[in-house]
């Protein structure tokens, strides 16, 4: 999938001609204002931090396809929430921490394969939970890639092996940097940025 955030419209508009159908954003106004001025046909996807009071302005969005940073319970749970009261389904992923760097967003793997544990997701009444998305660390260590895809992998197939959910298929993990490493360690999904549009 192409990363368009930051980039304007007509770099979309040119990717569109090209056959490209989808697209991630990390911004929900800057979504909302792209979704309503292109194509109606493109897949929109979220991949930025999504805040609580974000969510309901985000599952208005019609051509919104999958929000791929659930990075918490707690926002999974109002995001089924919003999307029953919207009487929709929403598409989502997990958002999988492991990388070096510090951040507040996301499961570790323990934690998410213990929360699965719960069973707790059968109790979702309007979220489809398609897989996990998880970003590596930012460095040019090819073992240290290969380690943390291999994490990612890993909690994938943990989940898989212990969930009952019939749509968890998506492993979504590769940028720019790095896909090449991701694939090989078994990558359904890259999200790629500057590589198609340049620096932002
Ligand atoms: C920006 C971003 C990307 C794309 O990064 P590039 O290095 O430009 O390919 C992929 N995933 C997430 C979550 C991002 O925020």
């Amino acid at each position: 999938m192409a990363i368009s955030k930051f980039q304007p419209a007509e770099k979309i508009l040119e990717a569109f001609d090209a056959g490209q159908r989808i697209f991630g954003e990390s911004r929900v106004q800057e979504l909302q204002a792209k979704a309503s001025a292109l194509p109606e046909d493109i897949k929109w996807h979220f991949i930025g931090h999504l805040q609580t009071n974000k969510v309901r302005q985000l599952l208005a969005v019609k051509s919104l396809h999958l929000i791929q940073s659930v990075d918490s319970v707690r926002l999974l749970r109002l995001i089924d929430t919003e999307a029953e009261r919207a009487g929709t389904v929403a598409d989502v992923l997990l958002e999988v921490h492991v990388a070096q760097e510090d951040t507040k967003y996301g499961f570790s793997p323990a934690e998410l394969v213990d929360w699965i544990m719960t069973e707790e997701y059968k109790s979702l009444k309007a979220t489809r939970i398609r897989g996990i998305m998880g970003m590596a660390s930012n460095t040019d260590n090819q073992e240290q890639l290969t380690m943390e895809f291999g994490q990612l992998a890993l909690c994938f197939h943990q989940v898989l092996g212990v969930a009952q959910l019939p749509d968890f298929s998506i492993l979504s993990m590769g940028m720019s940097g790095d896909y090449p490493i991701a694939i090989a360690e078994g990558s359904t999904m890259v999200r790629i940025g500057s590589s198609i549009f340049g620096e932002r």
